[in-house]
């Protein structure tokens, strides 16, 4: 059983049946978490009523995404109710994740099982060489699976569109600027393709797949080749007005500092960032190359025991101030490092005093996360999920906004 505080809550669903999308959503969700179900069971944990969940059980039957499971051993008078449970070759979500130099995707059945992994170099991530090598791997990904494809999701390097900030440095990805890559990517691909920077998507894979599975209020911070923050509240990303919330790699981590490209001095990703790390390799001589790092020990290695130390140094005080602005169950560090790099990472850290220090803590100020170094493809194979499965509080739950009283000071 989770810890009390670790609690996701279950949403309800509501009766009469005319939010049947709603009630739909609520039942594909619980029967994602719950796994095997039957009929009772589900109207008493949604609190629907046994013809809603009937009729929605029919639904998702006629669409292949559940079967039944058979009957339970009888344990009394008359037949045991049928169970139900997720059909895994029902419908799939293909996840990309665009980085500087490599394109990496996966597959990802109903049932939350992995099915494809794959990674390969693009030496031209422009749309020009990027949207070419999109559409072969989608039609290669797709013919090999059988069900529905329910979306893709694609993860990109943020910040996105802000003048003056960002799009250059070698953290984005070149000639994307002013492109609206989820319009480019639905119209060349046929489907809808929801396109989130790499922290959010890597939050709701963690939501779905990972170590926020139980947690309705965390944050992610996520080593990509900058580093970013994705935070989920009420089981919800927090995207802020624009998309961009949680763009942390721009705080100013050391004042007067390492130069950034954004024009700032001292940025955190500048630091605690994989491109920051190659930097250090590249500066030493070495080949920069990250995969070198699955072999190597830190212990005896002084460029990567340095780095290490001064990624935990820079990211302990952020850690401390985003407990304090969100006061969330945990921060999740992911991202493409091996997970003993994240771990040395962790346990570097010398955290100060912050809200999140409490003596009832259910888990640690700062855990793993578990999607390893797949997580923002596995995080972009999660948004179309996500947007097809999760049910949502809709606006009329929450209280309108009263505008006549909104005026603009004078
Ligand atoms: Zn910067």
């Amino acid at each position: 059983m989770p810890p009390k505080d670790a609690a996701r809550p279950t949403a309800r669903g509501k009766n009469p049946g005319r939010n049947r999308e709603h009630n739909r959503r609520v039942v594909l969700d619980l029967m994602r978490q719950q796994g095997r179900t039957g009929r009772r069971e589900l109207a008493r944990l949604c609190q629907l009523t046994p013809q809603s969940v009937t009729n929605i059980i029919d639904d998702l039957i006629a669409e292949n995404l559940i079967l039944p499971a058979g009957r339970r051993t009888a344990s009394g008078r008359g037949q045991p109710p049928l169970d139900y449970e997720i059909n895994p070759d029902g419908a799939f979500t293909i996840g990309i994740e665009l980085a500087v130099t490599r394109m990496t995707a996966v597959v990802v059945d109903l049932a939350d099982r992995i099915r494809v992994r794959t990674s390969f170099e693009v030496a031209d991530m422009s749309p020009a060489g990027a949207l070419p090598r999109i559409e072969a791997l989608v039609a290669e990904l797709r013919a090999g699976q059988p069900g529905r494809l329910m979306g893709i999701g694609v993860v990109m390097p943020g910040p996105f569109e802000i003048e003056g900030f960002s799009g250059v440095g070698p953290t984005t990805l070149p000639g994307w600027a002013g492109i609206d890559a989820a319009a480019a990517l639905t119209s060349l691909l046929g489907i809808p393709v929801a396109v989130e920077n790499d922290a959010n998507a890597v939050a709701i894979g963690e939501t779905l797949l990972g170590a926020g599975r139980h947690l309705s209020q965390f944050g992610v911070i996520y080593f990509g080749t900058g580093i970013g923050l994705g935070t989920v509240s009420s089981g919800t990303l927090m995207r802020g007005a624009f998309g961009n919330a949680g763009e942390i790699g721009h705080i100013v981590a050391a004042p007067g500092g390492r130069p950034c490209p954004c024009g700032q001095q001292g940025c955190l990703e500048r630091y605690a960032s994989t491109h920051a790390l190659r930097e250090r390799l590249l500066a030493s001589g070495r080949s920069g190359d990250l995969a070198e790092l699955d072999t190597a020990h830190p212990e005896t290695d002084p460029v990567l025991d340095a780095w290490l130390d001064e990624a935990a140094a820079h990211l302990a005080p952020v850690v401390s101030i985003l407990e304090n602005v969100l006061d969330p169950q945990t921060i999740i560090l992911a991202g493409g490092l091996a997970p003993d790099w994240l771990d040395a990472i962790i346990a570097r850290m010398r955290l100060g005093t912050s809200v999140a220090r409490r003596s009832d803590r259910a888990l640690p100020r700062v855990i793993r996360g578990q999607s390893g170094t797949f997580a923002a493809a596995i995080g972009a194979a999660a948004l179309p999920m996500h947007e097809a499965v999760t049910p949502r509080l809709e606006l009329s739950e929450v209280a309108p906004l009263d505008t006549e009283r909104m005026e603009q000071p004078g």
